[in-house]
């Protein structure tokens, strides 16, 4: 179902929280791809940057964040390309509701406890598709709950009437709702249990293949995203680290972070792996450490790694579709910035 075909790029985005001196960068220089009809999972601890990704691709950043550099370029199904960080508000407005669903952390406690499963529903589908009928709303509306694994007879319940996982489908419904086409999920499990969020997830891709829309998801849980996705990229430090096809990554991680990462969370199924954690703390962004940023929590650190920054790039000799930032992995190619933010000159490749 994932295409080669790109449907939103990011590039070189920069976001920092406050203006001058005071600025904290906490997304440095990101370049990433999500192709058309691709699960694309997004992981890394917490305080590293994700979800300031999501913010500010989608222009929802909170103040004091602003994105102070890059372009987000959407590839819509007809019509001309566009950045979404030129976008006039009232443009904004139309692609969020016509392109684009996102579903943030906590999303299940935003359903309005005093009106029905049903009235939610419809009234986004009226909301947006006004010409529709009200018996056409409704079976709309009932269409999405079997879509999403609830009986449609739920439609008169109140949200304290469901499960956690049955809200949440609920949002998931209606994200769906207006046949978007990119979908970005922001940690919409982790409220919940871990075979529920294994069930979500694995709905979510199921429905992917029949609809055709894209996923970024985005979870500190990365055993969960090698199940479920076609691609990963991780970050550490505001940074994308590595990327590659989930079953590479799954494989052979290259980043001793991913590693780290991996061995960080129960995998359900595939072969067990021990556990080990990650030592040490996520770095503090007011002041990152010189050279690779992993280098204080990385056991495999070189010397060099303490004082030049690593690269992302396509590591020599190893095969497929990767990148990464490492110097265990000498480049074949360079892309983007080095981590101190100098120009690197090389053969540049996508990230895609
Ligand atoms: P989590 O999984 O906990 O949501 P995350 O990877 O999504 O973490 P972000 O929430 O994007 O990370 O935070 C990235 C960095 O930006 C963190 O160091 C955080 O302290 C900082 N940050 C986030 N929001 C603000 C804010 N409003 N003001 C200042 N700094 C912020
Ligand atoms: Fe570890 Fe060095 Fe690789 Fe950084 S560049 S992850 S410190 S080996």
């Amino acid at each position: 179902m994932s295409t080669a075909e790109p449907l939103l790029e990011i590039k070189n985005l920069c976001v920092d929280y406050g203006l001058g001196d005071q600025a904290v960068t906490a997304v440095r220089d990101v370049t990433l791809t999500l192709n058309r009809g691709e699960v694309l999972g997004l992981a890394g601890e917490s305080g590293s940057g994700k979800s300031t990704l999501a913010y500010g691709v989608t222009r929802l950043l909170p103040p004091p964040g602003v994105v102070s550099a890059g372009s987000v370029i959407y590839h819509p199904r007809s019509g001309p390309s566009v950045d979404l960080l030129g976008m006039t508000p009232a443009q904004l407005r139309a692609f969020r509701w016509a392109e684009t669903s996102i579903v943030f952390q906590g999303a299940m406690n935003s359903l309005n406890p005093v009106h029905k499963v049903a009235t939610q529903l419809t009234d986004v589908i009226k909301a947006h598709e006004p010409k529709l009928g009200a018996a056409a709303r409704v079976a709309r509306a009932r269409q999405l709950l079997t879509m999403v694994g609830i009986a449609a007879d739920r439609m008169d319940s109140y949200p304290h009437q469901l499960s956690g996982g049955m809200r949440q489908r609920v949002m998931i419904g209606m994200a769906l709702a207006l046949e978007p086409q990119l979908v970005i999920m922001d940690e919409p499990t982790t409220a919940l249990d871990v075979v529920m969020q294994r069930q979500i997830l694995g709905q979510l891709v199921e429905l992917r293949e029949r609809l055709g829309f894209s996923v970024l998801f985005i979870t500190h849980d990365l055993s969960l995203l090698v199940e479920f996705t076609d691609r990963i990229a991780i970050m550490y430090g505001g940074q994308i680290v590595e990327q590659a096809p989930s079953a590479e990554i799954y494989a052979t991680p290259l980043h001793p972070y991913s590693d780290g990462l991996l061995h960080s969370f129960p995998a359900l199924r595939g072969p067990r792996r021990e556990l080990a954690g990650i030592p040490g703390s996520p770095p503090d962004l007011r002041g990152m450490p010189p050279g690779c940023p992993f280098h204080p929590r990385c056991r495999r650190a070189l010397e060099q790694c303490e004082t030049q920054p690593p690269v992302l790039a396509r590591p020599a000799g190893v095969g497929g579709n990767r990148t990464v930032s490492c110097w265990l992995h000498p480049a074949s190619a360079t892309i983007g910035h080095a981590m101190n933010g100098d120009q690197i000159l090389g053969d540049p490749v996508g990230s895609h």
